[in-house]
């Protein structure tokens, strides 16, 4: 039986619904998998699978306490017609490189790989431990959670979801897609800080005990949709084998052969899950990081040194603008041998002097892994570059990986194929995108710039911005850092 654990501590370990229905375990740290499971199948098998049976076959490996059909039903309901390729996440390949599309989804960002199956986890989870409280979703999103969360929990019987967001750190598109979302369970905050404040003030929502029992005589039991759930980290994995799949069946590569990923980096958690399918069996040889001008990541890869202590930075790739990268901590805790008293030691140290330092030994454990940054210049040259040369139209988020990629490749000539992920659609980031591509459509704003869009790029528009700039604003609440707390307590009645 796959069982979680924390990283904080070594706790009685809990099943996999029950670690999805925590999110956070009691002292604050991330379920983990107390081993990552390997393949149970022949890599040449997923060859013949589609998406679906792929996901199931995956999947079942870390959840084992949940029933096949139970399982199986989840996914059908997740990757259904909502996505708008067949394949759900299609490979497509230029020249330079080949990009692994994962916004096919509802939202149009990646996020929607994941947050379309969580309500369907979260449901069976409450299902199968007698849970007779609705669950409360509360999660901090830097613009593509919310969106892909809202559309995952809103209306579903037994759940209410609240979602704050960085008021002026997200994109014009992702705040209407947000603002504008439909049921009765939803609340949608623009909270006057930056996303680290909005998940520093989610945290101490979820670590205030006080808080917990007073909604739980509400009958209420909160739960997050960010990607510190391990629901959502497992859903990821799945797609790490789909490329490989494509790139054999392209041959890219020959079966057996490595492949690299370059992922676009903010919470750490996309990247996490390419670290997991490397250790249940997948030949991935490098793990490429590539983060915007927010770089604590890259910084941590060259010096051993996690810190924070700097300017944040909002960027043209505002799904990155992120300085704590919460799933780190799983990888911590995993290329430490599993020691919980270290992991306790540098999360107290980063609360407290907002840095810490790992052992030569936990470097070595990075050795897969390469980290880089483009600034908000360089991605937007990538943009334009790619597009002229290529005719394929990168979101901001994307651009930045493949500057990171095209570094790598200079620096190495490896000769490995990689694979960038790309995790958003760029009419998710119209504004930045266009002018990227042009000076001229400097402060046109991104509504208007859709259709400009729509003429370069072949296909139909993505059916997430049908009407999205005359759809009626339903929350229009922003709070302080301060009043988070409040908000949250006044929805629940
Ligand atoms: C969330 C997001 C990222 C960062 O992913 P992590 O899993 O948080 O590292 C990158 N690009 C886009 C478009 C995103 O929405």
């Amino acid at each position: 039986m796959s069982l979680y654990t924390s990283t904080r501590r070594k706790l009685e370990n809990v099943t996999a619904t029950q670690a999805i229905l925590k999110g956070l375990s009691d002292e604050g740290g991330l379920f983990i998998p107390t081993e990552i499971p390997s393949i149970d199948f022949k890599l040449e098998e997923v060859l013949a699978w589609d998406y679906k049976e792929l996901a199931y076959r995956v999947i079942k490996l870390f959840f084992e306490d949940i029933e096949a059909q139970d399982l199986r039903y989840c996914i059908e309901h997740a990757y259904d017609e909502k996505f708008d390729d067949k394949e759900i996440t299609p490979l497509v390949t230029v020249q330079s490189a080949n990009f692994l599309e994962l916004f096919h989804g509802p939202t149009i960002a990646f996020k929607d790989m994941a947050l379309t199956i969580l309500p369907y986890f979260m449901l069976t989870s409450k299902k199968y431990n007698k849970e007779s409280k609705d669950i409360v979703i509360l999660t901090a999103t830097s613009g593509d959670t919310g969106k892909a969360a809202l559309e995952g929990f809103a209306n579903v019987e037994g759940t209410k979801i609240i979602i704050f967001f960085p008021e002026d750190g997200v994109s014009e598109v992702q705040k209407r897609q947000m603002v504008t979302q439909e049921g009765n369970n939803t609340l949608v905050i623009g909270v006057k800080g930056n996303f680290d404040d909005c998940q520093t003030g989610v945290k101490e929502i979820f670590a205030d005990r006080a808080f917990e029992q007073e909604v739980a005589e509400k009958n209420y039991k909160f739960s997050s949709a960010n990607s510190i759930n391990i629901g959502r980290l497992v859903p990821q994995v799945v797609y790490y084998f789909s490329a490989y799949a494509k790139l054999v069946r392209e041959n890219k590569i020959k079966m057996g052969q490595p492949m690299n990923v370059v992922v676009p980096t903010g919470n750490f958690g996309n990247i996490l899950a390419a670290y997991y399918a490397k250790h249940m069996g997948l030949p991935i040889q490098k793990f490429i990081c590539a983060s915007n001008t927010n770089k604590v990541l890259f910084d941590f890869f060259q010096k051993g040194t996690y810190d924070r202590n700097r300017d944040f930075h909002l960027t043209i790739s505002p799904s990155m603008d992120i300085l704590i990268s919460s799933n780190l901590e799983r990888l911590l805790y995993h290329i430490s041998g599993g020691d919980a008293e270290n992991v306790v030691k540098m999360m107290d140290e980063l609360r407290t002097q907002g840095k810490y330092t790992i052992t030569e030994s936990m470097k070595s454990g990075l050795s897969d892994f390469y980290g880089g940054y483009a600034d908000d210049e360089t991605t937007k040259a990538y943009i334009k570059k790619v597009y002229e040369e290529e005719n394929y139209l990168m979101d901001t988020h994307t651009a930045v990986a493949y500057a990171v990629y095209d570094k790598y490749m200079k620096e190495t000539n490896d000769t490995v194929p990689s694979v960038i992920i790309s995790t958003a659609s760029p009419y998710k980031f119209t504004s930045s995108v266009m002018t990227a591509l042009d000076s001229k459509f400097e402060n046109i704003d991104d509504f208007t710039l859709l259709e400009e869009m729509h003429a370069l790029i072949k296909g139909d528009m993505p059916k997430a911005m049908d009407q999205i700039a005359t759809k009626e604003i339903k929350h229009k609440t922003v709070c302080e850092t301060r009043e988070m707390k409040h908000i949250v307590s006044s929805f629940l009645v």
